[in-house]
């Protein structure tokens, strides 16, 4: 092993300190090592390994990458740093979080799509059909009650 040689002999560090061992960051020694010093000190961060090798070795082109590498495929710390994604929500109409009458507004959320069941002829057939030709045909029934809907959903695709 090569080592580093400065003008710290006469400092009272240790060895390792005064004289750093040289290794390569893209040697598969040096992945070893950071992998087993992260799983040693249970599953320590990058602060921690960096202050940790750059007082015992000295890494030709730097270290952080390793770090970086290490850290990231270690699937313990991927899991633990896992965030939940929020879901992103619209706000709701103004008819529907105003108090109003029992069907003054009435509006579909679901989007389908619905199995609808037509006789043609002497036999069944089965369609199915989207959001759109639903809402259509509720609002057609329902034109002369409700207005609002009628608004709601000349809005949708
Ligand atoms: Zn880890």
């Amino acid at each position: 092993m090569l080592r580093v040689f400065g003008r710290l002999e006469n400092s009272p560090f240790s060895k390792d300190k005064k004289r750093p061992v040289i290794l390569s960051a893209k040697s598969r020694l040096s992945r070893l090592l950071f992998e087993d010093v992260h799983l040693k000190y249970f599953h320590a961060n990058r602060t921690f390994l960096h202050s940790f090798f750059n007082s015992r070795y000295w890494f030709i082109g730097g270290c952080t990458n390793l770090i970086k590498f290490v850290i990231r495929n270690c699937i313990y710390c991927r899991r633990s740093k896992a965030t939940n994604l929020n879901q992103l929500m619209g706000q709701l109409p103004a008819d529907r979080v105003t108090i109003s009458r029992p069907f003054s507004s009435c509006a579909v959320d679901f989007a389908g799509p619905f199995t609808v069941k037509c006789i043609i002829g002497h036999a069944y057939t089965t369609y199915s059909t989207w959001q759109s030709s639903f809402v259509g045909s509720l609002e057609l029934s329902t034109l002369r009650w409700s207005p609002i809907l009628l608004h709601r959903s000349s809005k949708m695709p």
